[in-house]
C-alpha cells in the first residue's frame, strides 16, 4: 500500500479511485444499525487527489465537481481520517492543511468521501513519516466508513459484513463503463431506509445476502457480455422510489447501446457497462446530449486503490 518514494517536504499527494457495486446485496438491519452486506467492488478511473501539508492550523480546501456540495471544515472525512491517524500515532498536533480535488460525484453512490478518506490516510501517513502496515491501515479505514478499505485495496473484492470485510476477487479483462452523475445526490442512509420501507410495505423478510457465484465466474471468464446480465443492486428499487427520473437515464443509457446499466451503490449515479472504449465514447456522447444527467464520464476498472503520486500529475479525468 506504500507508494513509489516521493519528499514530504511540501506535502504529499494520494489519488483515490471511485468504485461501483458490480453486485450488491442487502441482507436484515443489524442491531448496530448496519445492513448485512453481500458486495462486489470495482475500482474505476475516476479519480479524486488529496494532498496534506504541514500547516499552522488544520483547514480543508475542495476544488473541482460540485465543490460547494462538501464540507470544507472537520467534519469532511478526509480530516476525520487525518485526525484519527494522529490519534492512533499519538501525533499532539495534527495542523495540516487538506486540499481535495474532486472527480467522484459527491453523495453519488461512488464512495468519493471513502475514497478522500483512504487518500489522507495515505497522505497523511507520509507527510508524518509513519510506518504503517497493510492491517493497520485497514482497521484504521474501517474505523471511518464502511466504504474506506476498499478505497485503499482497490481492484475487484467481495465485500461482506458492512462490506468492510475484503476480499480479492479476480477479474479478467479491463472494462469499460459511462457513468451518469445525478443533479441533486442521495443520502446513503436515507437510501436505506427507503428499502427497509418498501421491505416491509411488501411482507418482505430480508435474508442473509448469499455469495453472487455466478458474476464472480463471469468476472474470471473476463467476458463482458456475461457479466452485463448479472449485475444487480438491491438498493435500486429504493433510489428509484426516492428519484423517479432515473429511470429515463437508466432507459437513456441502455437505448445508447450500454450491455447494461445500473443505479451504483445507494445512487444517484447510474452506472453503464459497455463492449469496449469505443461503445462508452458513444453511449457517453448520446447520454451527454440526452440531457438526463448532469454530468456524463468514461472510466474503466479494475484499478489500483489509493496511491501515492505527484500532486496534480498521473490524475486520468
Ligand atoms: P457512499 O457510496 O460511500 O455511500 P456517496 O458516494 O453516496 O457515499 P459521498 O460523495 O461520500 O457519497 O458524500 C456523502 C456525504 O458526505 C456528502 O453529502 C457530504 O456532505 C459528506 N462528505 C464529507 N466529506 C466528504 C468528502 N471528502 N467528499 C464528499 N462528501 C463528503
Amino acid at each position: 500500500m506504500s507508494g513509489p518514494a516521493q519528499p514530504s517536504l511540501g506535502g504529499a499527494t494520494a489519488r483515490v479511485p471511485a468504485k461501483v457495486n458490480l453486485h450488491l446485496g442487502v441482507g436484515p438491519l443489524r442491531d448496530d444499525g448496519y445492513h448485512e452486506l453481500s458486495t462486489l467492488f470495482c475500482a474505476l478511473s475516476l479519480y479524486d487527489e488529496v494532498t496534506v501539508r504541514a500547516a499552522d492550523e488544520l483547514s480543508v480546501t475542495v476544488r473541482g465537481d460540485n465543490y460547494r456540495e462538501v464540507p470544507a471544515d472537520a467534519s469532511n472525512l478526509a480530516a476525520q481520517a487525518v485526525l484519527a491517524l494522529a490519534r492512533h500515532a499519538g501525533i499532539d498536533d495534527p495542523s495540516v492543511a487538506i486540499e481535495i480535488d474532486k472527480a467522484i460525484p459527491v453523495a453519488g453512490g461512488m464512495a468519493g468521501g471513502s475514497a478522500d478518506a483512504a487518500g489522507a490516510l495515505l497522505a497523511a501517513a507520509r507527510l508524518w513519516r509513519l510506518d504503517l502496515d497493510r492491517e493497520t491501515l485497514l482497521d484504521l479505514a474501517a474505523g471511518l466508513g464502511s466504504d474506506v478499505p476498499f478505497a485503499l485495496v482497490g481492484g475487484t473484492a467481495l465485500g461482506t459484513g458492512r462490506g468492510e470485510k475484503l476480499l480479492p476477487v479476480l477479474q479478467r479483462g479491463d472494462f469499460w463503463w459511462v457513468i451518469g452523475a445525478a443533479r441533486t445526490g442521495l443520502s446513503t442512509p436515507e437510501v436505506y431506509r427507503e428499502l427497509d420501507r418498501l421491505r416491509a410495505e411488501r411482507g418482505e423478510e430480508a435474508s442473509a445476502p448469499g455469495r453472487p457465484d455466478a458474476l464472480m465466474q463471469a468476472l474470471a471468464s473476463g467476458d463482458v457480455h456475461a457479466v452485463a446480465p448479472l449485475l444487480h443492486n438491491d438498493l435500486q428499487a429504493a433510489a428509484l422510489s426516492l428519484q423517479p427520473l432515473l429511470r429515463r437515464t437508466l432507459r437513456a443509457g441502455t437505448e445508447s447501446g450500454a450491455l447494461a446499466g445500473i443505479v451504483s451503490g445507494s445512487g444517484p449515479s447510474c452506472v453503464f457497462l459497455c463492449e469496449d472504449e469505443d461503445a462508452a465514447i458513444n453511449v457517453a456522447t448520446e447520454l451527454s446530449g440526452s440531457g438526463v444527467a448532469k454530468a456524463v464520464r468514461t472510466a474503466h476498472g479494475p484499478v489500483p486503490g489509493a496511491r501515492l503520486v505527484q500532486p496534480n500529475h498521473g490524475s486520468t479525468r
